[in-house]
């Protein structure tokens, strides 16, 4: 029979105390069994016994005179014992004087000429002296025999037998074994009944305390246990175990007491983290503003300064002061450059310098930097070498901002070089399934070279090596940080090596998507539009409106010569645009303000608008706002001295149509009037200035 284990501490419990109790009580009652029979069989033994040496007392007289008579008398004596089955008196020779057998009620089926027999051959063996002459008891399956002398006064004068049944015996052997089952069977259920109840002594308290775990993991907070008041061990655990509760709910509080301070003390820190970063962006925005004015401040003047100059040396002078003109040319491309690095910096550090994406030709962009250099490089006596391998594709980016990386690196490596050659190495691999290619542009020189502890900071900002290269050299220690910035604004990374001495090689790795145009069209290639090599070049990239949506050339509004008007409040700035359009043969009409240009507007025509953005009274922005409101669809070119990307974004959301940066130079004013006005409008006779 397949027995499941007990799974429970209870079952388990109840196992062991029925399986103890019914191992006692099996074993006790047992042996109250074995005595029991035990004493039976003693008693049958004993009541035999008396009865044939009764018998035997009886007889023996008789025996000893044969009185045959008496003899029989005695045995039909036994009909009274309803329990004798048979008896034999015999004589030493095993000649039988009388026998006694019952056959009615008897249970038995007494064979007696055998068991005659049987005592005959008894009796001859202890005559033949091989077996003793003394009482012999044997048991037969259902019976009981008891063999004995019989003595006469010293002589052996024959034997008595007598069997009797063990009917009343067996009879009460069964009655014990069914009452020691019934009463086993009863000792069972209570045993049961007693060993559940005993065992909810042992497995009461520990459900309890299986229970108060459970609800502890279930409801995730310790609960307040309720230990049950016993005098036993359990007491101790459920003491124990309340302790430990205790203790873990004064950790638990603690580590919250703990968490609170700790998110406290983090929210404080936060908020002054916060007030900090508030503070610093704060500054960063004053930084960043306060360089926007410096730079339009010092931008305006400028434009004087180089335009005027610009003019100047075209005309024709002396050669003494030709290099005058020119030295203050160079000196004012130098301020310029400085004010630019400062700019783009500034811009940097502000996270709003942005990179453009058109098509570009790396090779031509290149070129043009290595012509605009040359003359540079060859004033040094130096040689500058293009070399160009692999496949070369039309790829996407800023054209201005790769110029500005060539000229920042060229530009230093012809600084820095003051004999041999500078190599421009420009290569390129495709990798057309991700749509990239690319770049790897080394420019290599043979100049002073960089200490190794300069190398790791070289493109820090305002790092300038040392500062005897700063005395020799000048310059501002930002041009690589710029380029850094740059190139990783581009998703690629440059590098450096060098040895003093021997020179130095930049290398700048750009990973540059290829373009889906495999030609550039003519207008889209920044080409300095002047013959001559200009420094300004690299300072004014192209505006943006110019290279996406080439405008329509507008009818004139009256026949003959264009009029433009001009609204700017700076002098200098009316007086080089009045020289500049007085030569391209346009007539223009200036105002101070936008307002006296609103004014101007409301009764005149004009072709296109030169609008300054920072005037008195009302500001190019604002103005050109209420002009479109008006209906006028006159193209408005923005004219302002702030370089930021958001100035030009500002210029386009307020209704104007293009974006000139200042300081401009010539070309740069005449390709927008050619923009606008188309080629045709351009004409060499002068042409009059009004000032309104
Ligand atoms: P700077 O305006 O001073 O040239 P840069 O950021 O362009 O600022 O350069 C920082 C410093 O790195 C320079 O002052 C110079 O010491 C060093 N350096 C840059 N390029 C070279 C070069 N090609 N050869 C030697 N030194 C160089």
């Amino acid at each position: 029979m397949f027995i499941r284990k007990p799974r429970s501490v209870q079952q388990k419990m109840t196992g062991v105390i029925f399986l103890v109790s019914m191992f006692v009580l099996v074993m006790t009652s047992l042996q109250f069994v074995f005595f029991e029979l035990k004493h039976r069989q003693n008693i049958a033994l004993d009541d035999i016994g008396s009865l044939s040496k009764l018998i035997s007392s009886n007889a023996q007289f008789p025996m000893t005179i044969k009185d045959h008579v008496a003899v029989r008398k005695i045995l039909n004596s036994l009909s009274a014992r309803k329990d004798v089955a048979s008896a034999y008196l015999i004589l030493p020779n095993g000649k039988s004087v009388a026998g006694y057998s019952r056959s009615q009620n008897s249970h038995i089926r007494i064979n007696s000429a055998k068991e005659l027999k049987f005592l005959q051959v008894e009796a001859r063996q202890i005559a033949e002296g091989m077996e003793q002459g003394t009482e012999q008891i044997w048991q037969e399956e259902d019976r009981l025999a008891y063999f004995m002398p019989i003595s006469f006064e010293g002589s052996h004068v024959g034997y008595n037998y007598l069997s009797i049944e063990l009917i009343d015996l067996r009879k009460h052997q069964l009655h014990l074994a069914l009452g020691w089952l019934l009463a086993m069977g009863a000792a069972m259920l209570m045993t049961y009944l007693l060993s559940i109840r005993l065992q909810r002594h042992i497995s009461g308290p520990v459900e309890q305390l299986a229970s108060q775990m459970q609800q502890i993991s279930r409801e995730k907070r310790l609960v307040g246990f309720v230990p049950k008041e016993t005098d036993d061990e359990f007491n101790l655990l459920f003491h124990g175990f309340d302790e430990m509760m205790r203790a873990l709910k004064e950790r638990d509080q603690m580590l919250e007491r703990h968490r609170k301070n700790l998110e406290m003390e983090v929210q404080v820190r936060t908020r002054a983290l916060e007030t900090e970063k508030e503070k610093a962006e704060q500054a960063t925005v004053a930084k960043s503003r306060f360089l926007a004015n410096m730079s339009h401040e010092l931008r305006t003047p400028m434009i004087g300064v180089l335009g005027m100059a610009d003019l100047l040396r075209q005309k024709d002078l002396t050669e003494q002061d030709h290099k005058l003109v020119e030295t203050i040319y160079r000196s004012g491309d130098a301020l310029l450059t400085i004010l630019n690095d400062i700019l783009d910096f500034s811009k940097i550090e502000a996270g709003r310098l942005e990179i453009d994406s058109v098509p570009i030709d790396l090779i031509r962009l290149t070129e043009d930097v290595a012509c605009l250099m040359d003359v540079n490089a060859h004033a040094k006596g130096l040689e500058l070498v293009v070399r160009t391998s692999g496949e070369l594709p039309i790829v996407n980016g800023d054209p201005s901002r790769v110029r500005q990386i060539l000229v920042n690196l060229v530009g230093n490596a012809i600084k820095f070089t003051d004999a041999g050659k500078i190599t421009v190495s420009l290569s390129a691999t495709s990798r057309p399934t991700e749509g990239l290619s690319d770049w790897i542009l080394v420019i290599q020189d043979t100049g002073v070279g960089i200490p190794p502890e300069v190398l790791s900071r070289i493109f820090d900002s305002f790092d300038q090596g040392d500062s005897s290269t700063t005395r020799k050299y000048g310059g501002t220690g930002l041009g690589l940080a710029i380029t850094k910035e740059l190139v990783l604004l581009m998703g690629g990374q440059v590098t450096v090596t060098s040895k003093v001495g021997k020179g130095s090689t930049f290398t700048v790795q750009l990973p540059m998507p290829l373009s889906k145009q495999s030609e550039l069209p003519l207008f889209a290639t920044e080409q300095p539009s002047s013959s001559k090599p200009s420094l300004l070049l690299k300072q004014f990239p192209s505006p943006k409106s110019a290279l996406t949506d080439a405008p329509v050339v507008a009818e004139p509004v009256a026949s003959g010569i264009r009029r433009v008007l001009l609204a700017e409040d700076n002098p200098t700035t009316q007086s080089l645009i009045s020289i500049l359009l007085q030569q391209l043969g346009i007539e223009l009409m200036i105002v101070d303000d936008g307002q006296a240009a609103i004014d101007f507007l409301a009764d005149e025509k004009v072709d296109l608008i030169l609008m300054d953005c920072q005037m008195p009274k009302l500001d190019g922005f604002e103005t050109t706002t209420q002009l479109r409101a008006q209906g006028l669809s006159t193209p408005i070119v923005a004219l302002t001295a702030y370089a930021r990307a958001e100035d030009e974004e500002q210029c386009l959301a307020a209704g104007m149509n293009d974006f000139l940066s200042k300081p401009f130079r010539q070309s740069e004013l005449k390709d927008v009037l050619v923009r606008w006005l188309g080629a045709d409008a351009l004409s060499q006779t002068q042409a009059p200035v009004s000032v309104h």
